[in-house]
């Protein structure tokens, strides 16, 4: 039997041609197919929110980060168990990254952990959709008006999905998606803000073409600005017209992504249901999109080499970043600590065959039966 990998792009005829088409054009950087892929994520989400496209979804939590004019030491409330990614956005800017305590059924960040780590320097919370889910985001947006702090969202895995049947992307302070090669969907690499506050909006456009004001509109035509201004700090961080020619492909077949992610998850639940030693996390999979599927198990370490063994891959979504030489705590996140030595990812991707979700859940009863 073949590698079952954890996670994978699924890439058809559409992507494949409408990057040779862009190809053929030789105009490869960002113009109009970057403009219509905003207007096509905007037109798909329903949404009032303005979106800018960028180069990854790092690119967009940095620079949703660098828009808000924060100073060096101010205090960003995040939970610990996250992409590095999250973190890094934080300490490029010479801000602080408070790291916070997650609930122990969602793995979302624990408000009341969060709300005791508040101090005068504190200004924005960024709550980071575990395995998709933003379950517990009232209480976020709650906490952040009580303190009058800005809510940066790391939806990196948050594409397509709902919260109490509210879509996300259509309310919120500032979010950020990725569209990396794994994500819900792809555009090779990529990312995108979205926001309603207009200033914020205006100044990540020219922020990620190096602050060039209006640079954005220019490109979209075909053309660029010769004689410009610069007032802010600006990076290189525009999306391709190569990327964005795969991200409205894949934005084409979300549907069929949706109800096949949807799937993986209910049969996993299903089969996994009579085996004691597996918890499954409390989510909404009628709002969720799962870009991972993540149980929690007792001798984690044990059954992740069994189905290693077993060429069954699997991933541990994160190691908490307090744990790591750069962002190391003076005190400890117990439930996160506890967390990391349960949490396991199972394979969960477009192309995984039912037969292969059969086949984990299988190996995961033969371990325990042992
Ligand atoms: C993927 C991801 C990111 C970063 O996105 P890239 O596009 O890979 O830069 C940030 N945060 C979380 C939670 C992610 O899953």
């Amino acid at each position: 039997m073949n590698k079952i990998r954890l996670s994978k792009s699924s890439i058809s005829r559409l992507e494949k041609d409408a990057v040779c088409e862009v190809l053929d054009k030789e105009y490869l950087g960002m113009g109009e197919e970057v403009m219509k892929f905003e207007v096509a994520i905007k037109e798909y989400l329903d949404t009032k929110m303005d979106v800018v496209c960028v180069s990854t979804g790092t690119a967009a939590l940095h620079l949703a980060l660098s828009a808000l004019d924060l100073e060096n030491g101010d205090e960003i409330l995040v939970p610990t168990i996250t992409y590095v990614a999250t973190f890094q956005a934080i300490t490029a800017l010479g801000l602080k990254p408070i790291a916070c305590d997650v609930c122990d059924d969602t793995l979302f960040i624990d408000v009341n952990d969060a709300k005791k780590r508040i101090t005068s320097k504190t200004r924005v919370i960024m709550p980071v959709y575990y395995a998709s889910s933003s379950k517990g985001i009232k209480d976020v947006y709650n906490l952040a008006q009580e303190f009058n702090l800005r809510v940066v969202e790391d939806a990196a895995q948050g594409f397509g999905c709902l919260c109490d049947g509210q879509k996300i992307g259509t309310y919120g302070d500032i979010l950020c998606f990725s569209f990396d090669g794994v994500k819900n969907i792809t555009s090779g690499e990529g990312g995108a803000v979205l926001s309603c506050d207009k200033n914020i909006i205006e100044r990540i456009k020219d922020a990620r073409l190096l602050g060039v004001e209006k640079d954005s509109e220019k490109r979209f035509l075909g053309q660029r600005s010769w004689d410009f201004d610069v007032k802010f700090q600006g990076f290189r961080y525009h999306m391709s017209n190569i990327m964005a020619a795969i991200g409205l492909s894949q934005l084409s077949r979300i549907d069929e992504f949706i109800i096949k992610r949807r799937e993986i998850a209910r049969g996993y639940i299903k089969l996994l249901n009579d085996i004691d030693e597996i918890k499954i996390l409390n989510f909404d999979f009628d709002d969720i999109v799962p870009y991972v599927f993540v149980i929690k198990v007792n001798n984690r370490n044990e059954l992740r080499d069994f189905l290693m063994q077993n060429n069954i891959e699997t991933g541990i979504h994160y190691k908490p970043n307090h744990l790591l030489t750069k962002f190391r705590t003076d005190y400890s996140l117990p439930t996160s600590e506890k967390l990391y030595n349960e949490i396991l990812t199972l394979p969960c991707h477009f192309d995984l065959k039912f037969e292969e979700v059969i086949f984990v859940v299988e190996k995961i009863r033969e371990f325990y039966a042992k």
